[in-house]
């Protein structure tokens, strides 16, 4: 991590200021370290221990030793109060305690009770960069509303907006898009206005893995529309809405109507897309688009064997 700015004073690691950093190891050389325990990064350490230079009385710690100090050498993620200490100094998370049997996975002495009030006292006066600061965030933080902020950064990644079996893929819009191309083959159009047919044998049969997703690009954005099945109580219906890829500040500036009809019948939807941050399944829970009943959408279709529906829309910006 780099960006560091350090609280209002500057802080320094010496030896003798209570707390101590993993590498100030006192424990007997002798003492085989518990590597199985440990992640990667703090396994290659505990190999090659980097010495600090001596004869200085305190250390400026670049930062990412900063970093280090506050990083479980268990789970590997920032350590919050209490965070806890072995007899030796070594700190580690006070959940991660448990995991390793209460048995240091440095120097394997016994964890007791010893609370690292030193560290949690630094952490404190410590100011940090957001995680996605690589992503475009510029903002820094103290260290305990850090992860509050994380978890709502704009700059943070999207998860993946495909409506089939859970997709753990996240990444920023340009990456989605690749995404969504190479690995769900979903199409990609220009232009405001759609049209599409959505057919279905067999309409008797509604599951909830029924949809269809098709990406637009209009406006220099991307919008995904969602066309699924599902019951709503007992009722199958079919539910068409449109997501925007971005933020919901972003998506409120646009509006997008659509339209299914037959045989003299039309049915209407207007509304503002949703931003792929909200789930799709809490989009559909909510009813935030056009929904059509599967006895009007058969009636729609012309016949009870196949479900045809043709489905137009268009996306405009709000003036
Ligand atoms: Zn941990
Ligand atoms: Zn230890
Ligand atoms: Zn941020
Ligand atoms: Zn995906």
């Amino acid at each position: 991590m780099t960006n560091f700015k350090l609280g209002k004073k500057q802080i320094y690691a010496s030896s003798s200021s209570g707390f101590q950093s993993r590498n100030m190891d006192e424990s007997p050389p002798s003492l085989p370290m518990d590597s199985k325990y440990l992640n990667p990064k703090e396994q290659v350490k505990a190999q090659s221990k980097v010495k600090l230079p001596h004869g200085k009385s305190s250390i400026v710690l670049p930062n990412s030793d900063i970093d280090e100090l506050l990083e479980c050498p268990v789970c590997s993620n920032a350590m919050f109060p209490p965070i806890q200490q072995c007899p030796s100094g070594h700190t580690l998370c006070f959940s991660c305690k448990n995991k390793v049997n209460n048995k240091c996975p440095i120097c394997r002495k016994e964890i007791g009770e010893i609370r690292c009030l030193a560290l949690e006292k630094l952490a404190v006066s410590l100011q940090l960069p957001c995680t996605y600061h690589n992503m475009g965030c510029n903002e820094m933080f103290p260290y305990y509303s850090k992860l509050q902020h994380e978890e709502n950064c704009v700059y943070r990644p999207y998860t993946c907006p495909h409506p089939g079996q859970d997709c753990s893929f996240t990444g920023d819009i340009s990456e989605l898009l690749s995404h969504l191309r190479d690995c769900h083959k979903v199409d990609l159009q220009t232009g405001c206005t759609f049209n599409h047919r959505y057919v279905k044998q067999n309409p008797g049969s509604v599951d909830n893995c029924s949809w269809t997703l098709t990406l637009f690009n209009c406006f220099g954005h991307y919008f995904c529309l969602h066309f699924e099945a599902f019951l709503l109580g007992n009722e199958p219906v079919y539910m068409a809405f449109l997501r925007f890829l971005g933020e919901e500040s972003e998506a409120r500036k646009f509006n997008y109507c659509l339209e299914v009809g037959g045989h003299g019948r039309k049915l209407k939807w207007q509304g503002v897309p949703r931003s792929i941050r909200t789930h799709h399944k809490m989009v559909r829970d909510s009813h935030d688009g056009l929904i059509i009943h599967r006895r009007l959408a058969l009636y729609f279709s012309g016949n009870n064997q196949e479900l045809k529906l043709r489905v137009s829309g268009k996306i405009w910006r709000e003036m």
